[in-house]
C-alpha cells in the first residue's frame, strides 16, 4: 500500500495504491525533527499524478515552517488523494487512506483539508488514531476557524503598531475578502474592535450578510484587493497578492488568513518595493495549527495553552516585523529566515 520514493528535500515521500478501493495519493513528511509531522489531508481531482506529488512535497515543506513559526513541538507533514472528491470518495477508500497513515505509526498527523469533511475524518479515524482536529473525543479540538481568525486579529493590531504607530483597530477601514469560516470570524472581532469594514465574497448571501451584521460596505470579490483601505485582509483564495494585484492594492498593510497569498516568493518583494507591510501568511494565521496542535499534544487545560501560544505567535510577529524594518528587508523574507533557523537548530 505504501511505497517509499526519494527525495532529496523530504524526510519521507510515500505513493499509496489500494487497487481494491482506488485509493491513489501520496503522503510526505517534510521534517520531523521539532515532533511528529502534522498537516491535513487534501482529496482533489489533479491534472497528473506529477501534480499531485508537487503538491503534497510543497504543502508539507509549507507545514514544517508553520509549525516552526508557532514554535510547536511538530513538524511538517500532508497527504493528498487523487480524486474528484464528490464522485470517488468511499467509505472504502478512505479506510484504506486510514491504513495507511496508521502504518506511519504516529510520525504523520492527519486532518482536515480541502475536499475532505468532518465526517470523512471519522471514517479515516476507524483505521487509526493520528487524526486530529475531531469533532468530538477526550481531546477533540474541534473547528479551528475561530481561534486562526484570533491569530489574525492578534497579526494586525501588531503590524498596526508598526505601520499605523498604534495597535488599536478603532477607526481603521480593513477590507476583508472571503468571508468563510475565518473571514466571518475576523469581522466580528474587527467590529467588535470598532473597525470598518469592506467585504466580499463570491457567496453574495454572505456579504448581504455582513452588511446586515456588521454595517460591512460590499464590494466586488475581483476588485476588493484595490479598494480604499488601511488593511486588506485575503481570507479566501491563494495566489492574491501578485504582478496584477500588486499595483492595484489600496490598503497599506496585508494581513489576512488564506494560505499562500504570495503568488511567487518575489512578489514579497514587489509589496516591500512598494511601502505595503505584509504580514507572511504562515505566522499570521498560524491560531488554526495552534488550536490542533493541543489535541495532538493532549493538552488536558486548552484554554490557557493556545492562549499563551496566541501570545508567543503575536510576539514572534512582532520580532519578525522590527527586525524586518531595521534590516531594511521584506518580513516574508525574514520570517524564512528565522524559521529555517528554527529547523536548524533543533537538527543539530
Ligand atoms: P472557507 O471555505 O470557509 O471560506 C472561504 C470563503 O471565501 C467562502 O465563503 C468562499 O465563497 C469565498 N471565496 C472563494 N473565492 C473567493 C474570491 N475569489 N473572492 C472572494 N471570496 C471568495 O475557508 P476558511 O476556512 O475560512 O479559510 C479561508 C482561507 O484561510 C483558506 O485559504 C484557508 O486555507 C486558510 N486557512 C484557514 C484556516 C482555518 O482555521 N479554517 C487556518 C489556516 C489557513
Amino acid at each position: 500500500m505504501l511505497t517509499r520514493l526519494s527525495s532529496p528535500t523530504h524526510e519521507e515521500l510515500y505513493r499509496v495504491e489500494d487497487t481494491e478501493s482506488g485509493l491513489r495519493g501520496f503522503i510526505a513528511l517534510h521534517s520531523t525533527v521539532r515532533g511528529p509531522a502534522a498537516g491535513g489531508l487534501r482529496m482533489r481531482s489533479y491534472d497528473s499524478d506529477d501534480a499531485a506529488r508537487e503538491d503534497v512535497l510543497n504543502l508539507s515543506r509549507g507545514m514544517s515552517y508553520k509549525t516552526a513559526a508557532a514554535d510547536l513541538p511538530l513538524g511538517g507533514g500532508k497527504a493528498v488523494i487523487i480524486g474528484d472528491p464528490g464522485r470517488d470518495k468511499t467509505p472504502a477508500l478512505l479506510h484504506a487512506m486510514g491504513r495507511a497513515v496508521a502504518a506511519l505509526q504516529g510520525r504523520y498527523w492527519t486532518a482536515e483539508d480541502m475536499g475532505m469533511t468532518p465526517a470523512d475524518m471519522a471514517q479515516i479515524a476507524r483505521e487509526t488514531r493520528f487524526v486530529a482536529g475531531r469533532e468530538d473525543g477526550p481531546h477533540a479540538s474541534g473547528d479551528p476557524s475561530p481561534v486562526t481568525a484570533q491569530g489574525v486579529f492578534d497579526a494586525m493590531r501588531a503590524g498596526a503598531a508598526q505601520v499605523f504607530g498604534n495597535p488599536d483597530m478603532a477607526g481603521r477601514r480593513v477590507a476583508v475578502q472571503g468571508l468563510g469560516h475565518v473571514g466571518w470570524h475576523l469581522c466580528r472581532l474587527l467590529h467588535e474592535a470598532g473597525a470598518t469594514l469592506t467585504v466580499a465574497d463570491m457567496n453574495r448571501t454572505r456579504t448581504a450578510a455582513a452588511a446586515r451584521d456588521f454595517g460591512a460596505t460590499p464590494a466586488e470579490p475581483a476588485t476588493i484587493h484595490a479598494a480604499p483601505a488601511c488593511i486588506f485582509a485575503p481570507c479566501a483564495i491563494g495566489g492574491i497578492l501578485n504582478a496584477d494585484t500588486i499595483p492595484q492594492i489600496g490598503a497599506r498593510m496585508v494581513a489576512g488568513a488564506a494560505n499562500n497569498q504570495l503568488a511567487s516568493p518575489g512578489d514579497a518583494d514587489h509589496l516591500h518595493a512598494r511601502g505595503i507591510l505584509y504580514l507572511p501568511d504562515y505566522v499570521a494565521n498560524g491560531g488554526g495549527i495552534i488550536n490542533v496542535a493541543a489535541e495532538i499534544l493532549q493538552i488536558e487545560d486548552r484554554t490557557p495553552w493556545v492562549a499563551g501560544k496566541l501570545a508567543a505567535l503575536e510576539a514572534t510577529m512582532t520580532r519578525i516585523l522590527a527586525r524586518a524594518a531595521t534590516e531594511g528587508t521584506s518580513p516574508a523574507q525574514l520570517a524564512d529566515r528565522i524559521v529555517e533557523e528554527r529547523l536548524l537548530a533543533k537538527a543539530g
